[in-house]
């Protein structure tokens, strides 16, 4: 091969390789280039430009002449190989020429240039060799281009495809994975295939502009102002929705104008909205103790459909009309939520409907309903009060509900004995209960009533051995109220009852032991009736009489467990601290604070409840005597004893947690209604007190601390027992200093004197509390220091009468201060007197003292004392001034002379008295009522 410079069909010169060797025979010429580095091609193409001659045109050549020449290669990692054997290169083809020429013309020679492009599979080392052998053909080798081949860089579907090397193989495909382009994110694995041929083949998958850009020629272009994209599948850029706008490039939601909100759940195409308006003509219609609210949709719905309503119910104190609006001064304290018996029909929140049945209120009550109206942005908003409209209303005077359950005891031949509970919902003070029975084959063809002011009726005159049906109803001030379900009983052949049908143990005794023991009691009957002849009783109201039956609970004292903790768990029920919900403080207890809040138990109702809790850095005693309440507590059921919900001992603080009791303590509850309630009212209240006291007498639990400070009193007016605090503190420590702890003047003398603590006692206790309600709340002995007050007693002073006080109840006072005790009534005598002047209330309108013993009162005594007229006292009182008003508004003018101070002074005594005194006279007119 022979290096010659030639000039190509442009005539310009070029550098050839030429071998002919055509006349001899047996050339093996070769040719070598350098190293050629493979740079991570797997298959390379060699492209040979060059001439051959025509064998035919060669003149005088023989069979030597050829016309192709061959091709090898030889890979290798050396780069500069002096020597390579022949037999090292591995051929590539044989090429021949596609055209050749035949002559050169001198000065105009006609050039055939042949391109041949062969490829091959370099694929085990860095680089190669290639090699041209001649074996006898007339060649010139212009040029050998050597190329591989890639897919170049290309963006498809939003995903970047690398510049690709293709495979080794001509039918290979390269797998090429692509990465998302600028701002956009994967939808699916973006792939595509590089083929042999450096063309890109079957694209998979690719990417999506984020949100807030869109595709702009295979790139991702930030949406511009007053445009978003929300999601990267959305297909572009759209404009804002009404009433929002967006201020930057890139926006992915666009912000609601002000006073404009989106709820969460609103897509960000849709128009910002308003909360709705306040709904709108809300009226109500009250029906005994259910109400009809109504009301019309707001006026301005915001630009949605989603509205809805929900009711929010208060109770609220006489004279509260204000719109009771969390946190807004004045009115707010005055009403509490409604209970969680009231029924909301359809319901009380997410309404749809513009109507709602209220029911199971409380008779004659206050309440305020807010209508809500709500959408979806209602809380996105923060809106309150704009949104609703409130009415304020009474529900009527309502007939208690039926009684739901009659028992019979003492079955006999012609008679039984009839029991049931106090209806569910009283409504008010019960009058009377009315029995209706009849023989059940008569149907109500023929019937008796009777009517009864206790729980219990025995009904005589029966037939034997046949079955009555017996409805109860009760009676308040506003009427009857159903009667119950019926309720079946039948008589049977004993004249006597049957044992174990609530058999009275007397009865029994009698008939085992005959006439000789019949007599005996009939005696010790007679004795104990005249002793207590005032407090005789009607028949009907022999509801006490099967109290002292046997199986009457007899009171535990919890003292009496050497372990308190065990004491406290068979008496209450441990509650979960986590069902109890504490919402404000409502006063200061003994142990520390007392508060208000709400308890939910599992599968029940949840109610209100009142929290009283131990205080941190509390003794051993002093955890003790706290729990002691609860032991004591929790061993009563009684409507007129304050209930116990359960107790908090498993962690810290201890809690008690009781019913709740919405007026607080009587004491000052008369206070704050001076003068507001009718006797009868007063009366009602009393009953409740005797009751709950009946109860606690019937267990043998002594109080020792009752007055009306202890006294609770509900919505409905229900007065309950509580406190059971204070009853061991004295005789557990009998050093004490017990005048200051007794309270002196609710004790009567003989406890105060040697601590005789006995019903009787407490009875002693209940006619001071009498007098603090006929009061109001008066202190009693007014502001006389304990000294006198014991002295006072001691020498017979009573508490005199208080203004308008009738003077039957003022005689039953006296009965239960008398000196000695077993003068004194029973609460069961108490009970019956009470449910007597209920039933007949023209015996409460007699206020002038007619009873058979004359009491000055103390602070008469004081005033004659004062003016040095004391020895007048028994001529005044038998001339019937038996008190400071009896002698103040008496027209006489004759009765004894003193000074205007010294009565002004004695007056401040009963601050009743100086107001009426001061108003019905004036202090003008004193000089001429009072002169002698
Ligand atoms: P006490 O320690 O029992 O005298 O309670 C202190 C004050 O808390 C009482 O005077 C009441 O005002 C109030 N209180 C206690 N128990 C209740 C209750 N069950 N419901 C309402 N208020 C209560």
């Amino acid at each position: 091969w022979e290096e010659v410079s030639i000039m190509d069909e442009k005539n310009v010169p070029i550098r050839t390789y030429q071998v002919c060797n055509v006349l001899e025979p047996n050339q093996n010429n070769w040719l070598r280039t350098d190293w050629i580095p493979r740079s991570g091609a797997q298959r390379v193409y060699v492209e040979v430009k060059f001439t051959l001659r025509d064998c035919n045109s060669l003149p005088g050549v023989t069979g030597t002449c050829k016309e192709t020449f061959n091709l090898y290669y030889h890979e290798s990692n050396e780069d500069r190989e002096s020597y390579i054997k022949e037999s090292s290169f591995i051929k590539v083809d044989t090429v021949a020429a596609d055209e050749s020429f035949t002559q050169v013309d001198v000065g105009d020679r006609i050039m055939k240039l042949n391109t041949e492009v062969r490829d091959v599979k370099v694929t085990t080392r860095k680089g190669f060799y290639l090699a041209f052998q001649d074996v006898g053909a007339c060649i010139a080798l212009v040029s050998v281009r050597v190329f591989y081949k890639t897919c170049p860089l290309t963006i498809r579907n939003l995903a970047t495809f690398p510049d690709t090397v293709t495979g080794a193989d001509t039918s290979s495909l390269v797998e090429v994975r692509g990465s998302c382009v600028n701002q956009s994110e994967e939808r699916e694995e973006p792939k595509m295939y590089c083929g042999a041929d450096g063309e890109w083949l079957v694209p998979i998958g690719g990417c999506l502009c984020n949100p807030g850009y869109q595709e702009k020629s295979g790139t991702c272009k930030a949406c511009s102002v007053g445009f978003y994209k929300a999601k990267s599948s959305d297909p572009g850029c759209s404009k804002c929705p009404p009433h929002s706008h967006s201020v930057r490039d890139g926006a992915t939601v666009c912000d609601c104008h002000s006073g404009f909100f989106r709820a969460d759940s609103d897509p960000p195409s849709m128009a910002c909205t308003q909360p709705p308006s306040a709904p709108q003509q809300l009226i109500s219609v009250v029906n005994e103790t259910s109400v009809v609210l109504e009301w019309a949709p707001p006026r301005r719905l915001g630009g949605r459909s989603d509205t809805s309503y929900s009711l929010e119910c208060l109770i609220c104190q006489t004279g509260s009309h204000n719109y009771p609006r969390p946190g807004s001064g004045s009115g707010s304290h005055l009403c509490l939520p409604c209970g969680s018996d009231v029924l909301f029909s359809p319901g009380q929140t997410g309404l749809k409907t513009t109507r709602v049945v209220v029911s199971e209120l409380r008779a004659h009550t206050h309440y305020t309903f807010i209508v809500h109206a709500h959408n979806g942005v209602s809380q996105a908003s923060g809106a309150g009060a704009a949104q609703s409209v409130s009415v304020t209303l009474t529900t009527n005077q309502a007939a208690p509900s039926p009684v739901s359950f009659i028992q019979a005891t003492d079955v006999t031949r012609h008679s039984l004995s009839l029991a049931w509970q106090q209806p569910d919902r009283p409504n008010g003070v019960i009058l009377e209960y009315e029995v209706k029975f009849y023989e059940k084959d008569q149907r109500e063809r023929s019937y008796r009533i009777m009517r009864t002011f206790s729980r219990s009726v025995d009904v005589t005159g029966l037939n034997p051995l046949t079955v009555y049906v017996f409805h109860v109803r009760a009676r308040t001030a506003a009427g009857y109220g159903e009667f119950s379900a019926p309720f079946e009983f039948s008589t049977n052949s004993d004249p006597f009852p049957l044992i174990g049908e609530g058999v009275n143990s007397a009865f029994l005794l009698l008939s085992i032991s005959g006439v000789g023991i019949l007599l005996l009691i009939s005696a010790a009957v007679f004795i104990i009736s005249r002793r207590r002849s005032k407090y005789s009783k009607t028949k009907q109201d022999s509801e006490e009489e099967k109290h002292l039956n046997p199986g009457v609970k007899i009171y535990v004292d919890p003292f009496t467990y050497e372990d308190p903790d065990q004491a406290i768990h068979e008496f209450a029920k441990e509650i979960d601290v986590s069902s109890i919900h504490i919402e404000r403080v409502i006063g200061m207890g003994e142990f520390g604070e007392v508060c208000s809040g709400r308890l939910r138990v599992q599968g029940k109702r949840e109610i209100y409840v009142a929290i009283k809790s131990l205080k941190a850095g509390y003794s051993d005693k002093q955890r003790r005597d706290f729990l002691s309440e609860a032991s004591i507590m929790g061993q009563f059921d009684h409507p007129n004893i304050i209930r116990l919900e359960g107790v908090v001992t498993r962690c810290k603080p201890l809690m008690i947690i009781t019913e709740y009791m919405e007026n607080g303590s009587l004491d000052a509850f008369l206070r704050k209604h001076d003068g507001q309630f009718t006797v009868i009212q007063l009366v009602g209240m009393l009953r409740g007190i005797a009751s709950g006291m009946k109860y606690l007498s019937d267990m043998s639990y002594v109080h020792r601390d009752l007055a009306a400070r202890n006294i609770l009193v509900n919505s409905n007016l229900v007065c309950k027992v509580s406190d059971f605090g204070l009853s061991r503190v004295l005789e557990d420590d009998p050093e004490a200093a017990y005048t200051t702890r007794i309270p002196i003047r609710w004790t009567a003398p003989e406890a105060i004197a040697y601590r005789k603590f006995t019903t009787a006692s407490d009875v002693w206790s209940y006619g001071i509390v009498m007098w603090e309600v006929v009061s109001y709340g008066e202190r009693p002995y007014w502001d006389m220091n304990n000294q006198d007050v014991i002295k006072a007693m001691e020498e017979g002073y009573r508490l005199p009468a208080p203004m308008d006080c009738p003077v039957v109840l003022h005689q039953l006072m006296l009965d239960c201060w008398e000196r000695e005790r077993a003068e004194r009534p029973t609460f069961s005598q108490i009970l019956n007197m009470l449910d007597k002047l209920i039933r007949n209330p023209g015996t409460l309108r007699h206020h002038r003292q007619t009873h058979r013993k004359t009491y000055i009162p103390w602070s008469m005594c004081v005033w004659l004392q004062s003016i040095g007229l004391e020895r007048y006292r028994d001529t005044l009182a038998a001339a019937g001034y038996t008190s400071l008003d009896s002698l103040l508004l008496h027209k006489q003018d004759h009765i004894c002379a003193f000074t205007q101070q010294s009565y002004i002074n004695s007056l401040t005594y009963n601050r009743r008295i100086r107001a009426s005194f001061i108003q019905g006279t004036g202090e003008n007119n004193f000089p001429k009522i009072l002169t002698s």
